[in-house]
């Protein structure tokens, strides 16, 4: 069997005979066993449901993969959706032994269409950072060259599909946590328009700019995935009541006359040389298949890393408040009073990038610095969303690079938080504005390392992006 199968791949053989749920389901285990040492990209393996769902399968998978998008389908999440009684950390000491009661939206949806969990994926610690190496249980390798980090936060789930072990995974993305590690291992990842997909069962990290998206080695198995998570759901009140459009069927190929905008705002300073030359040259293909090219303005991308950085960090200071040893997860031994529990508990429970993070956004939001801090950046995120409305006056899809430059070393930014954040820059401003974009591999830096082309849509315009993301990877 190749390394990487997709997910018709898999279906032919289902239907052929040439295999079963619980044959691909136990192939796909021993390799995540196997691989596991090396790349460290799950923290639970989902052995025995797995293989139990997976048995239960093979007698009707043939009628199955007819009837049901994702039959007999391996898939892994990232360890901040919850699946009912299946560990899940958040990548985080706080939640190191947190059985949920039930199951996320998403997660819940890709079972309903037949897939099958079988882990779940190492991950930044509340999904805080762009390397994968603030997990607490331990950084997680890019699979074409360990020496080089995956990207983050979703970089386990990344990994799942680079290394070959299943062909989709979920991940969740609030400033780039799909759409840069995607780039950095050289596969698909979306992030959908935010309202697209039910966040319900997703430990919040920044709820206005959180988002649930698929990773695949294929535009057609991403929009296979995103069909599936979609659609308005009772449980998360900013899901929209969009009709879900079946997004495979929207893959023609066909981009005569789309208009491609590139705003040069993007193209400039601290951008890597192969990263530019790469970018420049899949901006060149599309048009050579038949679109326009015209140039846009987003005037406002010098401010986005510092607006994101109060924005996401005020959000998560808030949303991590729940973390106090009392409803969830870790509690400190002996404390003599509520205090001290309190301050023992998240002393010993968060890492340290995360109590950065809780500090920044506590001091953005008190009183005294809320307008010049919090309320300042809300205004410029106003803006910031209103360039890109005047963009797509202009435009249907927004070509950028994902993210500066290629994957860097383990251990080369980690001392510096700054030098990591201002790595964010292309992919913290989709979020800010709500829309979705996609990143897709366009070439390798001299070194081997993959290169990744965004292409940004409007809002709910998720059928566009992708036929153009199709037109390019073809
Ligand atoms: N790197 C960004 C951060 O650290 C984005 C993370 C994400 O999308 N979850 O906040």
């Amino acid at each position: 069997m190749s390394n990487k199968l997709t997910i018709e791949e898999i279906h032919n053989l289902y239907e052929s005979g040439d295999a079963t749920p619980s044959e691909i389901v136990r192939t796909t285990l021993e390799k995540i066993e196997a691989d596991n040492e090396r790349l460290n990209a799950y923290l639970t393996i989902n052995r025995e449901n797995a293989s139990i769902a997976a048995t239960a399968m093979d007698a009707d998978i043939r009628s199955a993969v007819k009837t049901k998008p994702l039959a007999g389908i391996p898939v892994v999440v990232k360890d901040n959706l919850c699946a009912a009684r299946v560990r899940t950390t958040c990548g985080s000491q706080i939640l190191g032994n947190y059985l949920p009661p039930y199951t996320a939206t998403a997660v819940k949806k890709l079972e309903d269409a037949g897939a099958i969990l079988v882990a779940k994926a190492n991950m930044d610690e509340f999904a805080m950072g762009s390397s994968t190496e603030n997990s607490a249980f331990g950084t997680v390798r890019n699979p074409i060259n360990t020496d080089y980090v995956p990207g983050g936060s979703s970089g386990g789930s990344a990994v799942a599909v680079a290394a070959g072990h299943v062909p989709v995974s979920l991940g969740s993305d609030t400033g780039g946590s799909i759409r840069q590690p995607a780039s950095f291992c050289g596969i698909v990842g979306l992030k959908p328009t935010y309202g697209r997909v039910s966040r319900f069962g997703l430990v919040a990290y920044a709820s206005s700019l959180d988002q649930i998206g698929p990773f695949a080695t294929s535009v057609k198995d991403a929009a296979r995935v995103l069909t599936a998570i979609s659609g308005h759901d009772r449980h998360d009140s900013t899901s929209v009541n969009e009709p879900v459009p079946d997004y495979l069927s929207a893959l023609t190929g066909d981009i005569k006359g789309l208009r491609v905008g590139v705003p040069p705002e993007c193209f400039g300073e601290g951008l890597d040389s192969e990263v530019k030359a790469s970018v420049e040259a899949a901006i060149t293909r599309l048009k050579d298949r038949g679109a326009e090219i015209v140039e846009v303005h987003l005037p406002h991308t010098k401010y986005v890393v510092a607006v994101y950085y109060l924005i996401a960090t005020a959000e998560a200071s808030s949303n991590l408040a729940r973390f106090d040893g009392v409803r969830y997860g870790y509690r400190t031994e002996d404390a003599r009073s509520l205090s001290e529990l309190y301050r023992r508990t998240r002393d010993e429970g968060f890492g340290a990038e995360v109590k950065r993070r809780i500090m920044l956004g506590t001091f953005a939001l008190s009183s005294g610095y809320y307008d010049a801090y919090y309320e300042k950046a809300q205004r410029v995120r106003a803006m910031l969303a209103n360039d890109f409305a005047e963009a797509f006056n202009k435009c249907d899809v927004i070509a950028t690079p994902t993210a500066p430059t290629p994957a860097f070393k383990v251990g080369e930014k980690s001392d510096d938080p700054l030098a990591m954040y201002l790595g964010d820059i292309y992919t913290v401003t989709i979020n800010l504005a709500g829309v979705p974009a996609i990143s897709i591999p366009c070439g390798a830096s001299s070194a081997g390392l993959p290169i990744g082309l965004q292409l940004i849509g409007n809002h709910f315009d998720e059928a566009r992006l992708l036929n153009a993301a199709f037109a390019y990877e073809q």
